[in-house]
């Protein structure tokens, strides 16, 4: 099996940052990745990334992408990684395709995905109405009624994204105002076309082959909103389940020293997935640049 001398699992902004350091070092090193661009290409707005007063996501998703295809990148996308281990020295990992790979280092980047509501008919009615990316799929619910679970920045995102698209959204917030930026929550509250169910619970997805209805409590009052459309936005879990013996916080993240390094030599982590303060996508991205510089440092010296 060959031996790389690095392996960045995760294309987001840490991982494809860590790409872009890897291939100017000449490592010779292979990234895997479910997708390209994570949790930045659902972002719609994007105002604080330096250099750009506004971009949307998917364009921010394709510049990255440019600059790492600019190198000769060996990108393995549409794979996930099902399990790290260091073993013998090296590390091994394993993904859903059956395959293994081995490497001297690897930087897991592997970022966050959408918490699950876990109530009666969610699982059902995925991708049959429930979504957990507004920007992906709300074009599909044009001149339709939606609802969007939750209250922080991620559902007010969601909010007015769809504000423009459907006929009637819904916000379902289980406690009693909206959380989030003050310029965004204002556009939201402004909008003519949004009800707003502050200390109310989903408490389960109906529908008939697709999504027609949700049903939620409002302090003990059950409501039925009928709705063709259920995005969930209740927050994010890392992706660190795959990583064997790595040192985690309560939340699952990985911890991480100033220089990226896990408690284990030779895993580095970056971004979401770790315990790093913020998580935003320029913190992501500088911190993918500099576990790449402390893994080419390690290499060095191993
Ligand atoms: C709706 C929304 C709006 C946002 N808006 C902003 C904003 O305006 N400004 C801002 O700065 N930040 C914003 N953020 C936050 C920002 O998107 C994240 O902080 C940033 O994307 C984190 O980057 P990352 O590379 O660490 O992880 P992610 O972006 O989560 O990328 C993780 C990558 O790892 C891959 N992956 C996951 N698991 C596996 C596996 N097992 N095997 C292989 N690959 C795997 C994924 O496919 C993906 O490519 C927003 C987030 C959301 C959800």
């Amino acid at each position: 099996m060959q031996t790389y001398d690095l392996i960045i699992i995760g294309a987001g902004p840490a991982g494809i940052t860590a790409t872009v350091y890897a291939a100017r070092k000449k490592m010779d090193f292979l990234v895997i990745t479910g997708d390209i661009g994570g949790q930045t290409a659902w972002s719609s707005d994007i105002e604080n990334y330096t250099g750009y007063q506004f971009i949307s996501g998917p364009d921010l998703v394709q510049k990255f992408e440019e600059h790492m295809r600019s190198y000769h990148t060996n990108v393995k996308e549409g794979e996930g990684v099902t399990e790290v281990e260091k073993s013998a020295g090296l590390v091994l990992v394993k993904t859903d395709k059956g395959l293994e790979y081995q490497a001297k280092s690897v930087i897991i980047a592997s970022g966050k995905r959408s918490r699950e509501l876990n109530v009666p008919g969610e699982k059902e009615y995925r991708n049959k109405g429930v979504s957990y990316c507004a920007t992906c799929d709300g074009p599909i619910f044009s001149a339709k009624d939606v609802a969007i679970i939750g209250g922080g920045n991620s559902a007010l995102d969601a909010c007015l994204q769809l504000i423009r698209i459907a006929r009637q959204v819904y916000i379902i917030n289980n406690v009693p105002q909206l959380a989030g930026d003050a310029i965004m929550r204002q556009k939201v509250e402004a909008a003519a076309n949004v009800s707003i169910f502050n200390n109310s619970k989903v408490t389960a997805v109906l529908g008939d082959k697709m999504v027609k209805a949700i049903r939620i409590n409002q302090e003990g009052e059950e409501k039925t909103l009928s709705v063709q459309g259920v995005f969930v936005e209740i927050g994010l879990i890392p992706n660190s389940d795959f990583v064997k013996g790595v040192e985690k916080n309560a939340q699952g993240e990985i911890i991480i020293n100033n220089r990226n390094a896990t408690n284990i030599p030779g895993i580095f982590a970056a971004g979401d997935v770790t315990d790093v303060s913020e998580k935003q996508i320029i913190i992501a991205a500088g911190e993918g640049s500099k576990a790449c510089l402390s893994a080419f440092r390690y290499l060095a010296r191993h």
